[in-house]
């Protein structure tokens, strides 16, 4: 056994002649741009968005692909992290027929994702620890499962998953692993990117939506091997990735030094407001946090919440998920946002205990 992406590919998408559109196809510099049917007066707004965008998005890719130091053949960008996921689907597995693994508790959509694309989900649950069960893995997986999904750190639980598991894992599975690092940027440790050259079934999924505080643009991003991210380039909607988006995520790359500010003030407001937490009586454990949440769990979950509501605060009740019974997932908000949901949580606390 041994990792063969050629076997691993769908045959409709090995012989895909993919979209060639027009701003593909033609690369070079021109004077006059009559081929894109696009409208050449301009727009209606101050600045210009008449013309379609890079389909390769080469600015943008040297820029990220310069801070993350890799090659730039080695990195798909996509609208969002969603769409590289889906992609991974669309790619790899036939519906109905192949399958994905999944450790739940864990992200939502690798599981909406696999059923658009009518694809079964199998499962190994993570421990009572939110840490990886290798052997769990080892046995629900089958020959026709695909990918593997590992989130790390992982939402909701927050914690970093053992490297050493993640290791064994890409060692024994054919498939590709998927190693979403959504909220590496918080936890204090390098990427998994640097082991691609060591594991050609690695694909890492990183996004702009956290960390850098571009949610609203969309912007994700695949680092694999060349061979897979090919196989991205070619399946892709030929101009996934927005004007707007490219120009502002380049803007934002020439600002990373605020960046590391704001990590550094979640970092330090989530110990703040985990300590808060804390000290509430009705609240029994925060669980350690690699990322810019905490999953929380309290005596009443369900009640909580809606109290929470009514104060027109709202966070995320993942108590009706397995192992996170009872629990509230809490973005770390600003100071006076955390100090808000605190001074709330106390009233809370005065009336529960009278
Ligand atoms: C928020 C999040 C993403 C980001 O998705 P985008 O589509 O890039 O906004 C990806 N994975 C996980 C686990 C997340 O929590």
């Amino acid at each position: 056994m041994a990792f063969d992406l050629n076997k691993l590919v769908r045959e409709n998408i090995r012989l895909l002649v993919p979209y060639s559109s027009a701003r593909g196809e033609f690369g070079g510099k021109a004077r006059i741009f009559l081929d894109a049917n696009e409208n050449s007066f301009g727009s209606p707004l101050a600045r210009n968005y008449n013309r379609y965008p890079d389909p390769r998005q080469a600015t943008v890719k040297k820029s990220v692909a310069e801070l993350k130091g890799t090659d730039p053949a080695g990195l798909f960008i996509g609208n969002g992290s969603d769409e590289a996921i889906d992609l991974l689907f669309r790619i790899f597995c036939r519906p109905q027929i192949d399958n994905v693994l999944i450790c739940p508790p864990t992200y939502g959509m690798y599981e909406v994702a696999a059923a658009i694309n009518d694809v079964p989900v199998r499962r190994a649950a993570l421990t009572s620890k939110f840490e990886l069960d290798v052997d769990a893995v080892k046995s629900a997986v089958d020959a026709n499962t695909k990918l593997i999904f590992i989130c790390s750190p992982n939402n909701p639980s927050g914690n970093l998953l053992d490297r050493e598991r993640i290791r064994q894992i890409l060692n024994f599975f054919d498939g590709l692993v998927v190693l979403d690092e959504a909220y590496i940027d918080f936890a204090g440790v390098r990427s998994m990117i640097s082991e691609i050259g060591d594991h050609p079934n690695l694909v890492v999924l990183q996004t702009f939506s956290k960390a850098w505080g571009l949610a609203g643009l969309r912007v994700g991003l695949a680092f694999a091997e060349t061979g897979i991210i090919d196989l991205f380039n070619r399946t892709k909607p030929p101009y996934n990735v927005s004007q707007v988006a490219q120009e502002l995520v380049l803007e934002a790359l020439q600002n990373q030094p605020r960046v590391c500010q704001m990590i550094a003030e979640i970092v330090r407001q989530r110990n703040v407001l985990a300590n808060g937490l804390k000290s509430l009586s009705f609240v029994s454990t925060v669980y350690p946090s690699d990322a810019n949440f905490l999953l929380v769990r309290l005596i009443d979950a369900n009640s909580v919440y809606r109290f929470l509501l009514s104060d027109e605060i709202v966070v995320r009740n993942r108590s009706n998920v397995a192992l996170c019974e009872g629990c509230l997932r809490i973005t770390i908000g600003t100071q006076e946002e955390n100090q808000s949901l605190l001074s709330a949580l106390e009233k809370y606390e005065k009336g529960f205990v009278r």
